[in-house]
């Protein structure tokens, strides 16, 4: 065997082998993380972002005078987490961002701590999770047709993106969830 003829065998195999390492690459980068523990999240987030991490084991916070809580969930309130905030079902929290939070209206803030509420009631989809902040909000007494026409008029105009459905669409959801249950009501 020249080395000539070995050569392009060698180079298959560099290139298996980096097929493989791109596959072994595609598959961490695209599978779930797993879900931290309320303690791994607050401490990477300390580590990661200098501290400005405070955690709520009672689940209660008031927003705009509105005493909200998720089946005593506990809180994560962390200013430079990356949305306005998320639940982790797995590992029972939820994290809010009050920075963002702030600039939001009453009826709005609400929405989103019922919609991650709906999420930590086990349900994976967005437009069931808005089905249930909104049911929330009829049941809990913090919404009525105003207020879904404030929540219609933020989200509406909004695109969506890989885990959320284009907002016209969660809009229409929302308002037929709201007829549906008032009439219940
Ligand atoms: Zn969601």
């Amino acid at each position: 065997m020249t080395s000539k003829k070995t050569k392009p065998l060698i180079r298959t195999i560099l290139e298996w082998g980096a097929v493989g390492a791109l596959a072994i690459a595609a598959y961490l980068w695209f599978s779930p993380p797993p879900a931290p523990t309320l303690a791994e999240y607050v401490i990477a987030a300390k580590t990661k972002e200098g501290g400005h991490v405070r955690t709520i084991p009672s689940g209660n916070i008031d927003l705009d005078g509105f005493a909200a809580n998720c089946k005593n969930t506990p809180l994560v309130l962390d200013n430079n987490f990356s949305d306005h905030a998320a639940a982790w079902p797995q590992s029972n929290f939820i994290i809010i961002n009050q920075k963002y939070f702030a600039a939001l209206p009453k009826v709005q803030k609400l929405f989103t701590f019922y919609h991650e509420c709906g999420h930590i009631a086990g349900l994976r989809s967005e437009l069931n999770a808005d089905c249930y902040g909104v049911q929330q909000g009829l049941k809990l007494g913090w919404l009525d047709q105003k207020g879904l026409d404030q929540l219609c008029a933020y989200w509406r105009p909004k695109k969506g993106d890989a885990a959320h459905p284009p907002g016209k669409k969660r809009c229409e959801r929302m308002i037929a969830c709201f007829n549906k249950s008032a009439k219940q009501n």
